[in-house]
């Protein structure tokens, strides 16, 4: 029986190997033969099979690759994959099917900004750190065409290194503009504030314990004073990384300060002064040469001074009557050297009010900063704005008389001060109900208001 099968097995066999069967007697006996045919089945079977599993496993494998790569990619990628970053997206497209040992030692080839002996800034191209370089300059360049920039440096030592990085630190490569950004700020950190009702920068600084002067260079281009509610301001206070010094030549000009000259006048009191001539700023232009470090101005060296108008020397008339005595007399004098009486004391049909009213007092129309004078020696006993009055001064003369003089424009006497006839207590104005410039003047007699024409007649001076 098994020899029978022996037999077929031989003869199928024997078949298949048709030239070796053909003379199957003549060369060996049939177990050889089936030994030796067993030994290729085998073979062909076990090469064939070793061969399909090994594609699996390698297909499996690079699948795996793949997604890892995917992965790593995705993880590296994202952070610096901003819209504007549209060279990372290169990047992942270049090594999108490497394999993993190929990616793990890949170095790229990126160029660093080297501060100070350490490289600080990465970027893709030594072109991108040349930009940033120049652009940074650019910042501190003058557009005025009255500066002249005779020099540009950054204060540290700056070189552009070409440098291989993994590809987990091409995170760390900028584009050009975020780089600039984090050389000017000296981070890439951002810290807003939104302005709420009732903040300011003081209110900041306490909130966030930075000084105010910090917040202030924080935001240069704000106006502390004028923070409007749901401005952001920044908490950064920049630190750059590079200093920018510049040596600038500038023209530009000056006020010149002009002299004041005194002159005795012996129609004035001794207390009393009055221009005599005005005086006026001279113009010098001046060329210098200033040193600033990001803008900053650090020195100053004039170069030239030349007299564009020379100062007009202000000359002042100074009093050397003595006055008299700061009491009352009971003789009044002119409150003003010179005007126009436009509305005496009595009722009258008011210009403001369009209806007829009594009129507590005398008006008298002159120029605005004309002299106010003390009509009598007295104490004044109000100095400040009255309802209607605007700018007032009350004097009490004694013997239950006091003046008033209304609608000034600047008060010269405090209240409580003593002042004698004829000084000057301040300028005619239009302060508080009143149509133009000029003098209201009263005089009251145990606070009541009279005709001042009573006690003086102001028809013979106006
Ligand atoms: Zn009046």
């Amino acid at each position: 029986m098994r020899d029978r099968i022996t037999d077929y097995i031989a003869w199928f066999i024997a078949k298949l190997i048709k030239p070796v069967y053909k003379n199957r007697e003549a060369i060996m006996s049939k177990k050889i033969i089936i030994i030796f045919a067993s030994i290729f089945t085998i073979i062909v079977l076990g090469v064939s099979f070793a061969n399909s599993g090994k594609a699996q496993n390698s297909l499996a494998k690079k699948n795996i690759e793949l997604e890892t790569v995917d992965a790593l990619q995705t993880e590296i990628v994202k952070p610096v994959a901003y819209d504007t970053y549209k060279n990372s997206l290169e990047i992942k497209s270049d090594y999108k099917f490497m394999n993993i040992d190929q990616i793990d030692s890949a170095m790229i080839s990126a160029y660093a900004i080297k501060i100070n002996d350490e490289n600080k800034v990465y970027l893709k191209t030594e072109q991108d750190a040349q930009d940033v370089l120049y652009n940074l300059k650019k910042i501190y360049i003058s557009d005025d065409e009255n500066t002249e920039i005779v020099k540009i440096y950054f204060d540290e030592n700056i070189e552009i290194n070409e440098v291989y990085l993994n590809i987990i630190d091409l995170k760390n490569i900028r584009t050009a503009d975020e780089a600039l950004n984090l050389i000017v700020k000296g981070t890439d950190e951002e810290r807003k504030h939104k302005i709420k009702s009732g903040e300011n920068f003081w209110v900041l600084a306490d909130d966030y314990n930075i000084s105010v002067n910090d917040l202030v260079k924080a935001n240069p281009e704000v106006v502390p004073e004028r923070l409007q509610i749901g401005q952001e301001v920044s908490l950064i206070v920049p630190e750059p990384l590079i200093n920018v010094c510049t040596v600038e030549n500038v023209t530009y000009n000056e006020k010149i300060q002009y002299d004041v000259v005194y002159e005795d006048n012996a129609n004035l009191y001794k207390d009393e002064y009055r221009v005599k001539l005005r005086g006026a700023y001279g113009t010098k232009e001046i060329e210098a040469e200033l040193v600033k470090k990001d803008g900053r101005e650090l020195g100053k060296v004039v170069l030239n001074e030349e007299i564009i108008s020379e100062p007009t020397t202000k000359v002042v008339y100074k009093g050397t009557k003595n006055p008299p005595p700061s009491i009352g007399t009971g003789v009044f004098s002119k409150p003003l050297n010179r005007g126009t009486i436009t509305s005496g004391y009595g009722m009258r049909f008011h210009p403001v009010y369009r209806s007829y009213r009594m009129h507590t007092g005398v008006d008298i129309a002159t120029s605005k900063g004309t002299s106010v004078l003390a009509a009598d020696g007295g104490k004044v006993i109000y100095a400040g704005w009255k309802t209607g009055y605007g700018y007032c001064v009350i004097i009490d003369h004694g013997a239950n008389l006091t003046s008033m003089y209304g609608h000034l424009s600047s008060i010269n006497v405090k209240n409580g001060e003593k002042v004698y006839k004829g000084k000057t207590i301040g300028g005619v104005g239009s302060t508080g109900t009143s149509t133009g410039n000029h003098l209201h003047f009263e005089i009251r007699k145990l606070g009541n208001d009279i005709n001042p024409n009573k006690y003086i007649n102001l028809y013979n001076y106006y």
